[in-house]
């Protein structure tokens, strides 16, 4: 747990996944994949977050933005601590949030790309659909159209 004792002036809650709950000021960590080079670089993208001070985010390029801020913040924090970064891995993860900006933000008629007018809702600028996406990141994509 080296690595925990580190960052002393953080609150740390061992759970089954890595996340940062800035409502409470509590990072949230795997106490078993921490063991592994991919759960150390997990912890200290959280603290990224944390460090950062990401709170809240309004839009999905928002939430975007701040995933890749995090993860150079992650690459600096670990050259410091001297954990190995994994390129693909932190690769992998900004592709996965890319593809979910994406996803979400295709027009279902004619999937066309486009940008959000107000939270969660979209609106096509080529053939004026509108939908609706879950406000919630980790809820599976469904684009709801709305008349
Ligand atoms: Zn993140
Ligand atoms: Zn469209």
């Amino acid at each position: 747990m080296e690595l925990l004792a580190k960052f002393s002036n953080y609150r740390f809650l061992p759970a089954g996944y890595f996340s940062y709950d800035a409502a409470d000021e509590v990072i949230n960590y795997d106490p078993i994949r921490l063991k592994k080079t991919n759960g150390k670089i997990s912890l200290l993208h959280e603290i990224s977050h944390c460090e950062l001070g990401h709170f809240h985010y309004r839009y999905d390029m928002e939430l975007l933005m701040m995933e890749v801020a995090a993860w150079n913040h992650t690459k600096k924090l670990a050259d410091q601590h001297g954990v190995r970064v994994n390129e693909a891995y932190i690769k992998d993860c900004i592709e996965s949030y890319d593809e979910w900006v994406n996803r979400r933000g295709s027009c279902p008629t004619c999937d066309n790309f486009c940008l959000e007018y107000k939270e969660s809702r979209y609106s096509c600028f080529v053939c004026d659909t509108r939908w609706q996406v879950s406000p919630e990141p980790q809820k599976r994509i469904q684009r709801r159209i709305i008349a």
